[in-house]
């Protein structure tokens, strides 16, 4: 694989594809998508693109569908004061420029100032009715203050969001941030405009001066020429058939605006060369046709996935593991970015995760010392756990039940803005992704009896390298007097998780063959007691503190049931919430936006219908180290009231 997958001509496709404006349900994504057919076929693989309905109230599992949308025309002018009249944003110019999915507007209005429009005290006394609000805010939440209840036709941000450490707004001044609106019916639709940091520092500050000089207001003029239809959402869909009709899938979200190369043309490209590369292999007859089909999925992400998934719930059992691909090509240099494999939640332990970390390894070695010996990283790569946001988190739900690791590079000091371009991406990257790609679905289409040993074997191994963390940290903790170490029995409940975790993973292998994994899984287990009762005096054992408190009470009592496969994110039912779930929804989404990708999908893989709040809180705490008792109480109690949970109380 790695003589034959060629990273240049992968390059090449992500130049194609970013040559779409591919937003999802858009004409211009089903042109990306038939691009991607027509490559498919061309390397003589059939390939459809599939349509599924996109129209407003429509739920593909938990995941809200919303209408297609086409857009011809979007300008901002600056109209008021004369003097400072010019042209703010163009879509055709730069497509971040509009925020997607904006609404049809002819007409001028005044620019109002909001700081960032997410309290309801920066409203008091402004009249915002026709106006349109430029702001650093949350999108969601100024949309719901400003437009819904203040009466604002539009909203123009220059928000860049800061990623710390590597990038802050002045970073990029001239870089627009993309931008969506999803309406999912029953808003006011509205439309929204970007300026970069350095355009909008200027319009503030203009707009500042003509209120200290007691000046009339500034003025914008915005045409947006769009509209919404009743249509579809594509997904292409390509199958290297086997002998059999079990399936190893290899995925990538095709969509984001035009010119965006490493999120996510990189890993729709990266497929197609894995693609080109299996099946000419295959067709000279240097690899046999595979025992199982190898799929390839290329969607809108996450509901793309999604509404493929409600369609074809019937191939699932069939799907014995996937592997996602998002962001895939960055020049670690540029982008400042890691090559990382996000690991399954410990909902669902699988052999997948260990077998990606192995392939990065065998291709990311460089480095050796001046005789030539030894070797060291030659990429910057790391195993991370699970983080959500993308097409797998579908995939690894337990009641889905496919093993789905993800190969990513974060962060990216370019993510989501105009400055995600083709000289970001490094051809050498896509080449090694692309090698433990192929090489991954070539292998598990193919493995059987045989790979069974060396697989488990893999996994059982670094089972034991994690232990070793496991037990080293906390007896580095302790010696140190560490506050926040870790007492004996906290950290045996954390080694039996892990050790748990690891008997799953190797129970999983039985999906490839029928071979008895239970001598490793007696050994993950001995392993792991052994270490604990070697380090027993090194901890400190003191008495267990209770968790306590309102939402700990509340945790307590209730028990959550799922109604449909895949996770639900609330987010997506924010036009479902009413005033006073929204403020509840906001305080805890505004704490921490990160923890509501990761912890909703966790807490709903772990629900079985017979653990209580409080217990699956207990068990992500026990993964991640951190409790989210308010937020998850807050989204059962939101998922109950719109019928995607079912809640009991226990006694
Ligand atoms: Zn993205």
């Amino acid at each position: 694989m790695q003589e034959r997958v060629s990273g240049h001509l992968a390059r090449n496709y992500v130049a194609e594809i970013a040559r779409y404006h591919r937003i999802q349900a858009t004409p211009q994504f089903r042109e990306a998508a038939e691009y991607c057919r027509e490559r498919f076929e061309e390397f003589g693989i059939r390939a459809e693109v599939l349509g599924f309905p996109a129209r407003e109230g429509t739920l593909y599992w938990g995941w809200p569908m919303f209408q297609e949308w086409e857009a011809s025309e979007g300008v901002l002018h600056l109209i008021d004061p004369p003097e400072a009249k010019k042209k703010l944003a163009d879509y055709n110019e730069a497509r971040l420029s509009l925020f997607q999915r904006s609404a049809p507007f002819q007409g001028e209005a005044e620019v109002v100032l909001l700081e960032d429009g997410e309290e309801w005290a920066e409203y008091e006394g402004l009249d915002l009715k026709g106006k349109v609000v430029l702001t650093r805010g949350d999108r969601d939440r100024v949309h719901r203050l400003a437009v819904e209840k203040h009466g604002a036709v539009g909203i123009i941000t220059d928000a860049l969001k800061e990623l710390p450490g590597l990038r802050h707004p002045m970073d990029l001044p001239d870089a627009l941030q993309y931008n969506s609106f999803w309406w999912y019916g029953g808003e006011t639709k509205c439309f929204g405009f970007v300026l970069s940091p350095k355009e909008g520092a200027r319009l503030r500050a203009l707009i500042k001066q003509r209120q200290r000089e007691g000046k009339p207001p500034v003025r914008v003029q915005a045409t947006v020429n769009s509209r919404f239809s009743d249509g579809q959402i594509d997904v292409v869909s390509a199958l290297i058939p086997g002998q059999t009709d079990e399936e190893v899938v290899l995925l990538a979200h095709l969509c984001h605006p035009q010119g965006a190369a490493n999120d996510n043309a990189s890993g729709s490209a990266t497929v197609l060369e894995v693609a080109r590369t299996v099946q000419a292999l295959i067709s000279e007859g240097t690899l046999g046709q595979p025992r199982r089909g190898i799929r390839f999925l290329l969607v809108p992400e996450m509901l793309g996935l999604a509404a493929y998934l409600a369609n074809n719930e019937s191939s699932i059992p069939r799907m014995i593991a996937a592997l996602n691909l998002d962001m895939v090509g960055e020049d670690q240099d540029l982008c400042g970015s890691t090559m990382t494999i996000e690991q399954a939640p410990a909902s669902f332990a699988n052999f997948a995760d260990d077998l990606v970390v192995r392939l990065v390894e065998e291709t990311s070695t460089g480095a050796t010392n001046f005789a030539g010996l030894g070797s060291g990283a030659g990429v910057r790569h790391a195993t991370t756990s699970f983080s959500g946001g993308s097409d797998h988190c579908l995939l690894i739900d337990p009641s889905v039940g496919v093993p789905c690791p993800m190969i990513n590079q974060w962060p990216d000091k370019f993510y989501h803005t105009s400055t995600d371009t083709l000289e970001k991406v490094d051809p050498s990257q896509l080449a090694r992704v692309g090698t433990v790609a192929a090489t991954y679905a070539y292998f598990l289409a193919n493995a059987g009896t045989e790979e069974v040993p060396w697989l488990a074997e893999e996994v059982l191994s670094r089972h034991k390298t994690r232990i070793l963390a496991l037990t080293r940290d906390a007896v580095t903790r302790a010696t140190g007097n560490d506050q926040q170490g870790e007492d004996a029995a906290k950290l045996a409940r954390r080694v039996r998780f892990l050790e748990e975790r690891t008997v799953r993973a190797l129970a999983s292998i039985r999906r490839l063959a029928d071979v008895d994994v239970s001598a490793w899984q007696q050994e993950a287990r001995e392993f792991a007691e052994g270490e604990l009762g070697r380090i027993a005096n090194l901890v400190p054992h003191s008495p267990p503190k209770p968790q306590a408190g309102e939402w700990e009470e509340e945790a307590a009592s209730i028990v959550p049931r799922r109604l449909c496969p895949g996770p639900v994110d609330p987010k997506n039912f924010i036009n479902r919430m009413s005033d006073e779930e929204y403020e509840r929804w906001w305080r805890v989404y505004r704490e921490s936006p990160e923890a509501t990708y990761a912890y909703p999908a966790m807490l709903l893989y772990w629900a079985d219908g017979q653990r209580n709040v409080q217990e699956i809180c207990d068990l992500i705490e026990l993964e991640t180290g951190k409790r989210a008792t308010e937020l998850l109480v807050t989204c059962c109690r939101l998922w109950d009231r719109l019928g995607l949970v079912e809640l009991s109380t226990t006694p």
